[in-house]
């Protein structure tokens, strides 16, 4: 009986588990159509100043700094954006990147595997739409914090 009853708990978690990653991979699908289509613009900024570039040496003028230096700036304005999305990307696949080497690590890791660089602590990670779908799950997750209790360790380590 103890068996079956194991054996029905891990259906059902492995059920949680299973939905959780779906909405986690069309949340990570939604934010790398955003990138995307960010991307995309940046490049036809890249091409208007190109052809504004062209024309102008073209017709033997200097060329006007105005016009360019406005399509940077909405560039780099572009850019931060796609930075803040790409973090999110990472977020939502409970990842983080060493700001030493680049490798991706565990979100929860306090150094990186590779060059063993200690890495910022992620506080939270907020994705809102998945918000009420967490706290369904919390029953079954904090059952198996209470085995290991990691976050204790954590908690102490912060100072
Ligand atoms: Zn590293």
């Amino acid at each position: 009986m103890d068996f079956l009853n194991k054996l029905g708990k891990k259906a059902s978690e492995a059920y949680h588990a299973t939905k959780e990653k779906a909405s986690d991979i069309s949340e990570e699908i939604k934010l790398k159509s955003k990138v995307n289509s960010l991307e995309e613009k940046v490049y036809e900024l890249y091409a208007e100043i190109g052809e504004i570039v062209y024309q102008e040496v073209k017709a033997g003028k200097d060329v006007s700094k105005d016009e360019i230096t406005i399509k940077c700036e909405e560039i780099s304005r572009k850019k931060d954006e796609i930075a803040k999305l790409k973090a999110e990307i990472l977020a939502v696949k409970k990842i983080k990147k060493c700001e030493s080497c680049g490798v991706e690590l565990d979100i929860t890791a306090e150094f990186c595997s590779k060059c063993g660089k200690e890495q910022p602590k992620i506080e939270k990670v907020e994705i809102k739409e998945n918000v009420e779908a967490t706290t369904k799950e919390a029953e079954v997750i904090e059952v198996n914090n209470v085995e290991e209790d990691s976050s204790k360790d954590k908690e102490e380590n912060n100072d």
